[in-house]
């Protein structure tokens, strides 16, 4: 077996796959949930259905990572042996900003720098540096590890499609500029597209459009990102579960002044409060937006109409910028699985030569899916994302295996 770990750490989570890439399937899956509040962990094998939930002290990520490897190699749940008998370990890091434009092997350097980065993304950079010191303690010495990047994949974006229009020195000096996120999953699914549509990806121009909690949608010419919706942080772009989206600025400080709100609250306002649950009042979960609307909710359909709205601006303003599409992606769980969504961001879009089939659309849930008709002069199809997937593939290339 050829068996790469992926390791995705939160700042009180630490959320893991374990991949056989010799047939590129999961052995073993979960989260260690909770670290430095009290510890739950939730544990699955898929070959054998086995389900692990257990309550288990974890103060500091690295009894979570003490956990995983017991659950692992011992007891009920266990998969593997030894630890050693892991190639290596793949991951996610979600700020690389322009240090990191590919993947790398980790080195305690790359981890001081992963670390310094986190002033540009507080909540996500310094757990990963946590996790990854905690994984080098608990692993054998020498596991080889290496680090994949959310924003590397947008590291091609041209100038004009990163610069804000705030003072030059700004960028120089603090690094403000747009970074872009979910890159793994545009990589994954634009890859995965143009297989599936037998043509080479240098000869593609794709809109991505990753919905999920978090949504950002990316503009793909030839392979390479251009464009996307995600900023500075994850919190620009469209409406999301909990995020605002793009705001007029001077918004922002109106709303602060008029709250009395501290950076830190308003930072929370616009992150934790603001988006589907914020304009609804009704929730951040998709689901009970869609279900509020079949029972009139205003609240809930001007939700559902802005997201849609915001949208299907994103694909118009992709298709000028890249002087044409030629496959608009949905992926993400509200992508993959949201029929409503999609009919409602492809309706009215013959302009463009987009035309899908709504009965098709209705049935499809998580499978790669071709949407469109014959004849839509621009192909829309469901990619499902495995982000995972493509993290152990990189982490694989890097050690030469
Ligand atoms: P993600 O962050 O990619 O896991 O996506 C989470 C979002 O996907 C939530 O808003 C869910 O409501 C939405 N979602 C998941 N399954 C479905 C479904 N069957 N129909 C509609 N939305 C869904």
């Amino acid at each position: 077996m050829n068996l790469v770990l992926v390791v995705n750490a939160g700042s009180s989570s630490l959320k893991y796959q374990l991949l056989n890439m010799d047939g590129e399937t999961v052995i073993a899956k979960g989260n260690c949930d909770r670290i430095g509040v009290d510890g739950h962990l939730s544990h699955k094998v898929p070959a054998t259905g086995y389900v692990l939930e257990q309550d288990c002290p974890f103060p500091t990520h690295t009894e979570a990572f003490e956990k995983l490897v017991e659950v692992l190699t011992t007891g009920e749940a266990k998969v593997i042996d030894s630890m050693s008998e892991i190639s290596a370990v793949g991951h996610r890091i979600v700020q690389g900003a322009e240090i990191f434009d590919r993947a790398c092997m980790v080195t305690e350097d790359v981890i001081n720098q992963i670390d310094a980065l986190s002033e540009l993304a507080p909540v996500h950079n310094h757990p990963h540096a946590l996790a990854l010191r905690a994984c080098t303690k608990v692993l054998p010495a020498g596991t080889p590890q290496v680090v994949v990047f959310d924003t590397a994949f947008h590291q091609t974006m041209p100038p004009k499609a990163y610069m804000f229009g705030l003072p030059y020195d700004d960028y120089k000096n603090y690094h403000v500029r747009k970074y872009g996120f979910h890159g793994t999953s545009h990589r994954f699914v634009s890859a995965a597209l143009a297989e599936a549509m037998g043509r080479d990806i240098k000869d593609l121009k794709i809109v991505s459009c990753h919905l999920g909690n978090g949504s950002s949608i990316t503009a793909v010419d030839g392979g390479k990102s251009v464009d996307t919706s995600m900023g500075f942080t994850p919190l620009d772009g469209i409406l999301m579960g909990t995020r605002c989206g793009s705001v007029d600025p001077s918004a922002v400080t109106y709303v602060m002044d008029k709250h009395g709100f501290t950076p830190r609250e308003m930072s929370d306002y616009m992150n934790k409060k603001s988006g589907f649950l914020g304009v609804s009042g009704i929730g951040s979960d998709n689901r009970d937006i869609q279900n509020a609307v079949l029972d009139g909710d205003e609240k809930a359909i001007l939700t559902s109409d802005m997201l849609q709205y915001q949208i299907k601006k994103y694909i118009g303003a992709y298709a000028a910028a890249m002087n044409g599409i030629d496959a608009v992606i949905f992926t993400g769980g509200i992508g993959e699985n949201s029929w409503e969504v999609r009919e409602a961001v492809c309706e009215n879009m013959e302009y463009f030569g987009i035309k899908i089939d709504n009965e098709l659309n209705h049935k499809t849930r998580g499978k790669l899916t071709k949407l469109s008709v014959e004849g839509s002069k621009v192909e829309v199809w469901v990619v499902p994302t495995n982000e995972e997937l493509l993290i152990a593939r990189d982490t694989l290339k890097l050690i030469g295996k």
